[in-house]
């Protein structure tokens, strides 16, 4: 695994359970809105190696194996690590419940994680309509694979007929995003248990043009609630 990063202790990435999280190095999209540069960029090695971030990390949850419940695996994109499934198993051994954050670009390996029932709760970025997947995760279409579109859709089938609890969520970007995105996003996903739109901070971005792109644009995320809300079993802004 190639760990970029924990945080001990967090209140809110796993819902209702106090838990750390952990950050793998590398992504298979490049989102220009991402948060998280450090952990997508200048990552090419993701070449399996028991390296000290995870020893370290290891001693840590054996160490907080009873003031903590939960762990936050994310990225970047944690299925890209070749070993993630060794990985989760090993946190699992630990006792710990297991929260997954997916781009679901993965759909083999999620379909694994899935089959072997490692882990107790799935979040996934829904990052467009499918008409504008690519373009807003930053990468172009290759003919030799399955459509990186198709792998998002497989993803999103695969955690509606789990019965794993799942949450899907968009960071909603003024400027990229527009309403009609999310009419097409909940005929999408409809019927799904758990649904986040979430608000854009122009913080620290992977692409500085995103900048001239949102300036002066804003984008009313109660009307698209109020809009699409009938579709899921629950659905909140954060
Ligand atoms: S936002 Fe997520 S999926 Fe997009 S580049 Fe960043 S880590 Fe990868």
């Amino acid at each position: 695994m190639v760990i970029g990063g924990f945080q001990k202790l967090t209140l809110i990435d796993y819902p209702g359970k106090l838990a750390t999280t952990v950050f793998t190095s590398g992504c298979s999209f490049r989102c220009p809105f991402c948060h998280n540069p450090e952990l997508v960029v200048g990552t090419t090695n993701f070449a399996s190696s028991q390296n000290n971030s995870e020893k370290e990390f290891f001693e840590f949850l054996k160490k907080r194996k009873d003031k903590l419940q939960g762990v936050c695996i994310t990225g970047g994109e944690p299925t890209i690590q070749l070993d993630i499934i060794e990985f989760i198993k090993k946190v699992k051994r630990l006792g710990f419940l297991i929260k997954l954050d997916t781009n679901g670009s993965r759909s083999d390996v999620l379909k694994k994680i899935i089959d072997l029932k490692l882990v107790d709760y799935i979040a996934m970025d829904i990052k467009n309509q499918p008409k504008n997947y690519l373009k807003t995760v930053g990468i172009a279409e290759t003919q030799n694979f399955a459509s990186v579109l198709d792998r998002v859709k497989l993803s999103v089938d695969l955690i509606m007929n789990s019965r794993i609890p799942y949450e899907f969520r968009t960071t909603v970007v003024p400027g990229i995003h527009t309403q009609k995105d999310f009419l097409e996003i909940a005929k999408w996903i409809k019927g799904a248990r758990v649904y986040w739109l979430q608000k854009y901070e122009e913080t620290k971005i992977l692409d500085q043009n995103l900048k001239k792109k949102t300036k002066n644009k804003t984008i009313d995320l109660e009307k698209i609630k109020e809009k699409i809300e009938k579709n899921f079993t629950q659905m909140g802004i954060r």
